[in-house]
């Protein structure tokens, strides 16, 4: 076996196993009530699908589980038909409030930090591994402030940084945490034109919103959570006025207009971040 073989830890892919399958998952944080209970889901290749729910759902708990950074009180994670774990397959964007931004590295080492796993430890990045961030910096419009402090972009060049290391890293499976959330619209619809120009690597995206609007539009398939999955499939299945009382409760207004269609508002986060 060579070297690096011994250094990945990461196991292949089981063929024809879902990107991710969630069994009769449940999460409890040291010992308390669920922040996920009993959830059970496959996600398909290539596919974009949208986490939707209130504050306190378990959306990112959710995305932690699959990311491998918690394990499940009960129930089993797979990825690609493995256990879910330090999957190199993973890329990971965690919300903006849990990062240290003060951080003193530079936009190009925060994309070769994607090359890390790839590289092995006893390796040293060479010049395909730089050619790979300078490649993935291009591709989400990033190129020219590659020498810049990560601290000193703005919220979406820092989701697009963040997506640059994903590339770099050689990931098949996003897992973004509310990227969208406090970003203008141009910076939302630079995001959604990357996440575009991924479907072509068949690049499986699974992200949080608070935004119902921008989830039932722009994605394929939606997940409504509250703690348990209250629903998941195409947006007119899902967000039914009973499924979004049971999700909201009083925290949404739910109005039915002539055209069936309804007005949702979110009244319980607002310039709440987490
Ligand atoms: P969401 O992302 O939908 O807002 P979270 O997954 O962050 O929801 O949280 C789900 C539940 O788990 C909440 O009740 C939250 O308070 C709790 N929780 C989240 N993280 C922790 C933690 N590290 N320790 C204890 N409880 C937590
Ligand atoms: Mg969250």
């Amino acid at each position: 076996m060579p070297l690096e073989g011994l250094l990945y830890t990461h196991p292949a892919h089981r063929p024809n196993a879902p990107v991710v399958r969630l069994d009769h998952v449940t999460v409890r944080y040291n010992g308390g009530g669920a922040a996920l209970e009993d959830v059970s889901l496959e996600l398909a290749p290539g596919e974009r699908v949208a986490i939707v729910g209130p504050n306190g759902a378990g959306k990112s708990t959710l995305l932690k589980v699959i990311a491998g950074l918690l394990t499940p009180s009960t129930g089993a994670v797979d990825v690609y038909g493995y256990t879910a774990g330090g999957h190199i397959c993973i890329g990971y964007v965690p919300q903006r409030t849990q990062v240290d931004w003060s951080f003193p590295v530079t936009v190009a080492d925060v994309v070769m930090m994607g090359r890390v796993a790839r590289i092995g430890f006893l390796r040293q990045a060479g010049k395909n591994d730089w050619r790979l961030v300078r490649e993935s910096l291009a591709q989400v419009g990033m190129a020219d402030l590659a020498g810049r402090q990560i601290g000193e972009l703005s919220g979406g060049q820092q989701q697009r940084v963040f997506i640059a290391r994903a590339l770099a890293q050689e990931a098949e499976l996003l897992l973004m945490d509310e990227p969208l959330t406090g970003l203008d619209t141009p910076s939302q619809e630079a995001i959604f034109d990357i996440l575009d120009g991924l479907r072509a690597r068949r690049m499986t995206v699974l992200l949080s919103t608070h935004d119902l609007h921008l989830a039932a539009d722009r994605f394929d398939r939606l997940m409504l959570l509250k703690v348990r999955l209250v629903g998941f499939g195409a947006a007119a299945a899902v967000l039914t006025p009973a499924n979004l009382r049971l999700a909201y409760g009083a925290q949404m207004t739910v109005i039915a207009t002539p055209e069936g269609a309804l007005v949702l508002e979110d009244t319980c986060c607002e310039g709440h971040e987490d």
